[in-house]
């Protein structure tokens, strides 16, 4: 499966490196490399544009400049850094990580697979990014970016994730790694996949290492890699209770263990079949805090895509009883009555913090 013999690599490696340097976008953690630094970069990297991450990354460092400042601060600041960022557990597994590296390794983050590997949120990509750049170790890595650059230089005719085009990536990477600097050579068959060998028409006419490339060589380059099955999106209804007393607006905390968890909303849940949403509304929050609020009065809808689902997410103004007794969650772990100022103070998922926008620009 491989693309190049073993005198013509270094010439590839030199090509690529020299572009590398030449092109590289300016970001900042590359201004030195600081293993903690490198760690948060790549785990809000996760399924998130680069330049997007630059902005996070440099609120985060700026509000946590240290693992000790990650380690001690309160859950609510973490999740609100991250608010935007999705999966949230990556934010709450950042935070688990920093303890332990306080606890076990002095606030330092270890140069050891093994035991990067042993903590929280750290995977196989993540440990060898750690390794790679932020102490610049041989250790050869595969993200989607370098996967695609390697189906299409090797003009790999077998979806990437069958194990045994895995393997054969694997070794790819292994083999072509430039172990004198393993930092830049990883970024930079990530940052080429990212600008040059780009997933919807790569920049053929200006690539570097073009004269290496048995898919441009075979005219195969639209075809690869071999494209996944699509997965079909599923739409999901839900309903949620905007409740007011006076000027103060009821939220509640999800549950640790629950999708989104830790996070903030006004209470409400999915439609059941054949439910309109202002029926699902006063269901969802009779269960979620035993209030049998009513008149639901429509506030505003929005739509979010998580994953593979679309949710629409209709709001309500409810009415809650004349003398309300104190709401007993059955879906929450925490709630607070709070001004619509400081509505604002809280994390939310996608949709309730559309809702939280549009109220507080009324
Ligand atoms: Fe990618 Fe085109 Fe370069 Fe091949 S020639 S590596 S497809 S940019």
């Amino acid at each position: 499966m491989n693309f190049i013999c073993a005198t013509q690599q270094s010439n590839f490696q030199d090509l690529l490196l020299t572009w590398f340097h030449a092109h590289m976008r300016s970001l900042p953690w590359r201004e030195e490399y600081i293993p903690y630094h490198v760690w948060i970069s790549e785990i809000m990297g996760q399924q998130t544009q680069m330049e997007r991450v630059a902005d996070y990354f440099l609120r985060w460092i700026a509000r946590f400049p240290s693992v000790a400042a990650v380690a001690a601060a309160p859950e609510l600041d973490i999740l609100k850094a991250w608010e935007g960022l999705g999966y949230y557990s990556r934010a709450r597994n950042i935070q688990k990580t920093a303890q332990l590296l306080m606890e076990v390794y002095n606030g330092d983050v270890p140069a050891s697979h093994k035991e990067l590997l042993s903590l929280p949120g750290i995977g196989p990509y993540t440990a060898a990014a750690i390794l790679s750049i932020g102490f610049n170790l041989p250790w050869p890595l595969l993200d989607a970016n370098v996967e695609r650059v390697f189906s299409r230089l090797a003009d790999i005719d077998q979806p990437l994730k069958q194990k045994d085009t895995r393997k054969a990536l694997e070794n790819m990477a292994t083999e072509l790694l430039y172990r004198r600097d393993p930092r830049n050579w990883n970024q930079a068959l990530m940052e080429f996949g990212a600008l040059v060998c780009t997933p919807k028409n790569p920049h053929c006419a200006q690539c570097p290492v073009q004269p290496f490339c048995l898919a441009n060589k075979r005219d195969t380059v639209d075809w690869r890699p071999v494209p996944r099955e699509k997965k079909k999106i599923i739409d999901i209804t839900m309903a949620c209770g905007i409740l007011r007393r006076g000027n103060l607006f009821f939220i509640q905390q999800r549950l640790d263990d629950d999708i989104w968890g830790g996070l903030w909303e006004f209470p409400g849940g999915r439609l059941l079949e054949n439910e309109l949403p202002e029926q699902a509304v006063i269901r969802e929050v009779a269960e979620e805090t035993e209030w049998q609020v009513t008149n639901p009065v429509p506030f505003r809808s929005v739509v979010h895509y998580y994953t593979r689902y679309r949710v629409t997410l209709h709001s309500f103004w409810c009415q809650l009883p004349p003398t309300p007794v104190q709401p007993v969650l059955h879906a929450a772990k925490d709630a607070n009555w709070v001004t619509l100022e400081e509505l604002g103070e809280y994390p939310y998922p996608a949709g309730h913090r559309n809702l939280v926008q549009l109220l507080q620009r009324q």
